[in-house]
């Protein structure tokens, strides 16, 4: 939505009957965060650039919304309050939307349940208007010296609706539907400078600097340093940018997963759940990442016109539009090494290009890991029986031996649920699998899931199976053909009970889910001990394997897989510099 687009103002008209019969009607003002979503939308789409609230008693006692945008005309404000009255909605057509609001209903539901002061003034009125609504008949309607833009007063709101008073919250629950009402509009509009008062006090305030590292940072609080800006793609006709928050930082709930489609923050299902999968492996159960996805594709791509509030959007391609999302974020959290804070102002820089660096070594150098995404890694030695140690262009690495291996293995199960055949390996020897009665019973259920997964099981005496094959383990599982990659550093015996509690495991369970917890599993039982001393060959297996799997620094748990020490701040801490 283009700044022109939104300026160049018409006329407010009455949609016609049967224009208006085809809008999603519904309860538009259901508590007081629902007459500030509107008012600020409405502000919003006047272009303007500061936008101030001030409110009282939870939005009961007034709500105050100023803006600076285009203003109303003041022959035009009467209009503005009469139902199905708009300036928004052009050549009535509903598929091309480009502002927040088009049904011309706010205003005239609001001023149905509360007392509505509206006063306006355009550039080119030399005096503005003011007009007072209650019950929606105008009791006062006089001139009035009003800076252009518009001021949109609410007061004694639900007063007349006894039912939406009793049904309303506590008043810090009702304030904190307001903030974060105003929290998604802040993010969908980082152009515009917002301030917030609440009982005087200020609660929110962004700086309009069009930064949406910026205003994340403004409305969470957060440092920008947790705050990363993900790859901006653009693909057939979608481009989507967005910044995520460090995993670290979960809420327990959904809402602040934002997804902004053409700068309207909605929650498309989707996309929301494709994001939360890409996420699992890294969040505890239960918790969720903040983050803020800006979506842009064509108008007629989105449909805004099926939820009363204007809280849900139908998206074309909604599921390649969150596939391409998942993988961007993945992408995004998995490159990044945590840096090991050696001073509060450690500063980190990007990490030199692989191909620039090993250019630089002796190429015959066997401590030497060259990897897609990892830096080039010179391996020093292992460190307690547990750590990597190595250096690379930018400092000093510390790599957690067995969330490495659980990373890798992590991976190989999942590309084998892919269905590649060549990841699988047929073993010389079946393993043995002993069951119990009822064990049996669902492996027998579940014998195909297993398949799937590259556990090919036969059925060996009544309660007892063979495992023939596996996917290709690194470390736990060769074949002939990748005999010798990889020395045998894990706990290949650890591979049978941990299928076995995957079956009971197994209860009436979505499978995807179920398959996942599955990968988890088998690869933090089987990969290598922390404690379990290593050669140089293992060691640099390791980190081969791990530099090649595109999330080398989080283990499936969420947790790092390396630290990195700061050459810089190892210079400061020596007082080198
Ligand atoms: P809608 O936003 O769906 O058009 P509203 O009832 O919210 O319906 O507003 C009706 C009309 O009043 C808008 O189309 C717009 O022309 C005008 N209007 C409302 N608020 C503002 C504002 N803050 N600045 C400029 N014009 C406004
Ligand atoms: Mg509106």
């Amino acid at each position: 939505m283009s700044e022109s687009q939104r300026v160049a103002r018409r006329p407010i008209r009455v949609l016609p009957p049967a224009l208006a019969s085809r809008i999603a009607a519904g309860e538009v003002i259901e508590r007081p965060a629902s007459v500030v979503k509107e008012l600020i939308e409405n502000a919003i789409d006047a272009a303007a650039r500061s936008i101030r609230l001030e409110i009282t008693e939870a939005g009961f006692g007034r709500i105050q919304v100023i803006d600076d945008g285009i203003g109303i005309p003041p022959d035009e404000l009467p209009l503005a309050c009469e139902r199905h009255a708009t300036s928004k909605l052009l050549d009535d057509d509903l598929r091309r939307i480009r502002t927040l609001g088009f049904r011309g209903e706010a205003l005239p539901s609001i001023a149905a349940v509360a007392e509505l002061t509206l006063l306006s003034a355009t550039a080119e009125s030399r005096i503005g208007r003011r007009l007072t609504l209650r019950d929606n008949k105008i009791v006062r309607d006089e001139p009035v010296a009003h800076p252009p833009g518009t001021t949109v007063i609410v007061k004694h709101l639900f007063a007349n609706v006894p039912v939406r008073l009793a049904a309303a919250k506590q008043k810090h629950v009702e304030a904190a539907q307001i903030v974060q009402a105003v929290r998604r509009l802040a993010l969908a509009a980082p152009h515009v400078r917002f301030s917030v008062l609440l009982d005087g006090r200020h609660v929110l305030q962004t700086s309009g600097s069009g930064d949406l590292v910026m205003v994340m940072s403004e409305v969470y609080g957060l440092p920008p340093e947790s705050l990363q800006s993900i790859e901006t793609v653009e693909a057939a006709e979608v481009k989507i940018t967005g910044v995520i928050a460090d995993p670290s930082i979960t809420r327990p709930g959904r809402s602040h997963l934002h997804i902004l489609v053409n700068e309207r923050w909605t929650q498309p299902r989707g996309v929301l759940n494709a994001i939360e999968a890409a996420y699992r492996p890294l969040l505890p159960r239960g918790r969720h990442p903040l983050l803020t996805l800006a979506l842009t594709v064509p108008p007629e791509h989105v449909d805004v016109n099926i939820h009363p509030a204007k809280l849900e959007v139908r998206l074309h391609h909604e599921s390649q539009i969150g596939k391409i999302a998942a993988e961007l974020i993945r992408n995004t959290l998995g490159r990044k090494a945590r840096t090991f804070q050696l001073a509060a102002a450690a500063v980190t820089d990007p990490l030199v290009s692989s191909t620039q660096v090993a250019e630089d070594q002796p190429p015959y150098d066997n401590r030497l890991v060259v990897t897609p995404n990892l830096p080039p890694l010179h391996i020093l030695g292992q460190v307690q029986h547990r750590l990597i140690l190595a250096e690379g262009p930018d400092g000093l690495y510390l790599i957690d031996q067995h969330r490495a291996h659980e990373r890798v293995l992590y991976e190989r199960l999942k590309a084998a649920t892919h269905d590649a055949p060549d990841t699988l390996v047929e073993l010389a020897e079946p393993m043995i699998l002993e069951l119990t009665p009822s064990q049996a019973i669902k492996l027998s259920k579940w014998l195909d899931a297993f398949v799937a997964l590259g556990f090919h099981c036969e059925t060996f005496g009544r309660h007892t199976f063979l495992l023939r094959t596996t996917p290709y383990l690194p470390g736990i599982v060769t074949g002939t053909r990748h005999a010798g990659e990889f020395p045998a550093v894990g706990q290949r015996d650890a591979l049978i009970p941990a299928l076995l509690e995957a079956l009971d495991d197994a209860a009436e369970e979505d499978s995807e889910s179920w398959r996942e917890r599955l990968c988890i599993r088998l690869a933090c039982r089987t990969a290598v001990r922390r404690g379990r001393p290593l050669d140089l060959p293992g060691l640099c297996a390791l980190v081969q394997a791990l530099g090649e799997t595109p999330t080398p620094a989080v283990c499936p748990h969420g947790s790092p897989t390396l630290l990195r020490i700061d050459g810089q701040a190892l210079a400061r801490q020596f007082d080198w510099l």
